[in-house]
């Protein structure tokens, strides 16, 4: 039996990566300073996965910034425009990933109109991936020098390794294809696989992992056919394939994946109920079977003895052909539990990063191949602790969930009558105005809060710092006359980790960090226990502002979908009712907000499309209990408060219905990707409430004139009624200067205002027409 791994994250104990990236960016390191750091991370990857026992270690999963990427270079796939840079690999990399002029956000998007391919989420996880661009008659120019590289350099160091690469099923699938059907382009793709097959068997590899997690989806026919017809056709000399897939069963596949000429196959069985039994009976009785049994994306300690109960069986029929792995690949999962110094001793024990999935594996195998089980029972101990441990359980918040009927997630009144009611309360002009949440993160802020977070400034100290922030925000909102302002969020680091930080049921890591995309790396907080609210998060900044203006101010919440999508959840409870739980904490904050005189809350909601499962037939069993998520805890909100959301930088079309079943009274979208096009499903779908499309991209440092919003808004009018419709920016501002910002939000507040001349509005909003 062989213990083997699937990938480990690049990003350094401390996330060297970033900062390596970051130096060669500013032009502080060289090209070949760069490259040297980046081989001394991979020797510390591969030398902590080896020393924990990891026998055979993974060899490309690394990458300066996005292993689609790396398979699209390896093929030769460049965008045109990117020609020019043909010369220099590394800056050829960073120039498809960052077009010219990189800006970065919570949201991972490119600008539009820049250079930069497009980034969209890795399947359902929060890493994100440079989109393949084909064009119709796809030139292959295959180049692995780079890999060669690694795999050499991973033989001089001593190491035993497998080749890890992206298959071309899920290369293809991944792409961005506008002129036909993506199969059109198999065979030019299965050129370039050939050719890669051939240098890597000339240079005498054995294993090599090629990775199809797509065969967790639903493929239909053509795409089922187009598997059998690669793996056919691609000669592979003395190559052994070990054929992964991950985030999904692929029960549902696997006649497909037995029909197929390979030597072994991967499947993660963690991530939802599989029969092993099955498994082993369809597949050919000569194959390896790597089975993915340690969690690679959560950071729970697993219970060794449990999975032993559960292999032990399983050895005895396959013996070598028996193979464990982690679950997919570590990319996604923090590097070292090591490093925690501050958490809550009980709970670390609890925990297992990167480096101590691996260490799990070989305790695993150790107990399988000897007998000798006194390792594993006394590393499962913590996890039997975990279960009854009274940190994890809060009877009152187990009895609230417990309480929950079809109407705890329904606000009392109807859309059209909450409608006419807040018109009345808030008497906001016709097309109003408004902003997504942060203002400028200026120095002077991040900061204030490191500085506070050391302890070097008292908690007076950072509170009047901040409310003077807070008052500066105000203000010059106020001199740009927009009609709903924001405090601005100079308190938040991060709008999950914020609100993680406050309520019971959280810790926070102080190195836990995942990549994102590129340098952007994200610090998930761990959902541990039962969630509850301590006091209020956000209610003395909020009112803190109110008190600044005569305006409405906008409370800023983070809904709860988008809190359990970005932080690591527990996994002794449903999803459902952590994020129910999550819900009701974010309710008791909106009725203390309201009882603060606060009417307008926003709930911020980017993140519902990640918490999608792969497979589609299960996309509305999870869409029905996320909105109803949303809306318990929003449903406290009487009929004269209202409900912003705002989603961002995903694929709105196909899940519209959910987003009408949020129930928000405005919502405001990100439209730059699309050119306001997004809009049509919205339209066709009758989108019925309020609804403000972004304006002006806020990752593009160019001022958008108000000739050009004014026709985004014309063109937005053609789906959406005046009395509906919102005038806002794509997103929150906090990656923007204040000057840039003030020009650009002056530019649309003017836009708004020629609009409603133009529109040659006598009286307030005609009321009657929600209605209709
Ligand atoms: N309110 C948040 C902000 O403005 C929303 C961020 C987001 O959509 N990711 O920053
Ligand atoms: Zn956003």
């Amino acid at each position: 039996m062989r213990i083997h791994n699937l990938g480990f994250p690049r990003i350094g104990h401390k996330r060297e990566l970033k900062f390596t990236q970051e130096a060669y960016w500013r032009g502080e390191l060289n090209q070949s300073e760069f490259l040297q750091r980046c081989q001394s991370l991979r020797q510390q990857n591969w030398q902590t996965q080896q020393q924990a026992g990891i026998e055979i270690l993974p060899v490309g999963d690394f990458s300066h910034y996005d292993h689609v990427l790396n398979t699209s270079l390896y093929l030769g796939i460049v965008p045109k425009r990117f020609e020019h840079q043909q010369h220099n690999k590394l800056d050829l990399e960073f120039e498809i990933a960052r077009g010219q002029s990189q800006s970065s956000c919570g949201c991972a998007s490119n600008a539009n109109g820049s250079a930069a391919s497009d980034m969209t989420k890795w399947f359902n996880t929060n890493y994100h991936y440079i989109v393949p661009e084909f064009a119709k008659d796809q030139a292959i120019q295959v180049d692995i020098s780079s890999l060669l590289a690694q795999i050499e350099e991973a033989r001089d160091q001593g190491f035993t390794t497998k080749p890890v690469l992206l298959g071309p099923l899920s290369y293809l699938w991944l792409g961005q294809y506008t002129q036909g059907d993506k199969l059109e382009l198999l065979t030019t793709i299965l050129d370039g696989y050939q050719q890669i097959f051939e240098q890597l068997n000339q240079h005498k590899v054995s294993w090599l992992q090629i990775d199809e997690p797509i065969l967790g989806l639903e493929l239909d026919n053509d795409w089922q056919q187009a598997f059998k017809q690669a793996y056919n056709e691609l000669k592979k000399g003395s190559l052994k394939l070990i054929l992964t897939s991950y985030f999904a069963s692929v029960d549902h596949h696997l006649e497909l994946i037995a029909s197929l000429p390979i030597q072994a196959v991967h499947l993660d069985i963690v991530s939802e109920k599989t029969d092993i039994q099955r498994i082993i009976d369809t597949l050919p009785k000569h194959w390896v079977i790597s089975l993915g049994v340690i969690d690679g994306r959560n950071i729970w300690r697993s219970d060794l003895l449990a999975l032993y109960q559960q292999l032990e069986p399983v050895y005895q029929q396959l013996n070598g052909r028996l193979w464990l792995a982690p679950s997919c690949s570590l990319l996604h999962s923090p590097v070292d539990l090591d490093q925690e110094q501050q958490l809550d001793s009980e709970i670390k024990n609890w925990l297992a990063f990167a480096k101590q999935k691996c260490q799990e594996l070989a305790l695993l195998k150790a107990a399988l191949t000897t007998g000798e089980l006194q390792a594993i029972i006394e590393y499962s101990t913590p996890v039997k602790q975990r279960a009854i441990a009274a940190k994890i359980h809060d009877p009152a918040v187990q009895q609230r969930v417990r309480e929950l009927t079809e109407d705890s997630s329904h606000r009392p009144q109807n859309f059209a009558a909450r409608k006419q009611i807040q018109q009345q309360a808030l008497g906001l002009p016709l097309f109003p105005t408004t902003t997504i949440g942060s203002f400028p993160q200026t120095s002077e802020i991040r900061q204030l809060r490191a500085k506070w977070r050391k302890g070097e400034i008292s908690d007076q100290q950072y509170t009047v710092a901040i409310q003077s922030q807070i008052k500066d925000t105000i203000k010059r909102q106020n001199s740009l006359d927009l009609d709903v302002l924001v405090h601005g969020e100079p308190e938040r680091n991060d709008m999950v980790e914020y609100f993680g930080e406050q309520l019971d049921g959280f810790a926070i890591t102080q190195f836990g960090w995942v990549q994102s995309y590129g340098s952007r790396c994200v610090k998930p907080p761990i959902i541990f226990g039962d969630i509850s609210r301590k006091k209020p998060m956000t209610v003395d900044w909020i009112s803190y502002a109110q008190q600044q203006t005569t305006k409405p101010v906008k409370g800023m919440l983070t809904g709860p979908v988008t809190i359990l999508c970005w932080s690591f959840v527990r996994d002794d409870l449903a999803l459902e009712q952590v994020t129910q739980q999550i819900a009701l904490a974010i309710s008791d904050e909106i009725e203390d907000l309201i009882n603060a005189d606060i009417n307008i809350i926003q709930v911020d909601e980017p993140a519902i499309r990640e918490g999608m499962p792969l497979k589609h037939s299960q996309w509305q069993g999870y869409l029905n209990w996320a909105t109803a998520a949303f809306r318990l805890s929003c449903a406290k909100a009487p009929a004269q408060t209202q409900i912003h959301s705002h989603m961002c930088y995903s694929e709105f079309n196909d899940i519209l219905q959910a987003i009408i079943d949020l129930d928000a009274d405005v919502l405001t979208i990100e439209t730059s990707r699309s050119n306001m096009a997004v809009l049509d499903a919205f339209e066709q779908q009758h989108y019925p409430n309020d609804l403000g499309p972004g304006v002006y991209d806020i990752h593009s440092p160019n001022i958008p004139a108000v000739d050009w919003m004014v026709n985004l808004l014309n063109k937005a009018r053609e789906t959406i009624s005046d009395d509906r419709l919102w005038v806002n920016p794509d997103c929150g501002l906090k990656t923007r200067g204040w000057q840039e910002t003030e020009v650009a939000l002056r530019n649309m507040v003017q836009a708004a205002k020629q609009l409603r001349t133009s529109v040659n509005q006598r009286e307030p909003q005609p009321v009657e027409s929600a209605l209709s």
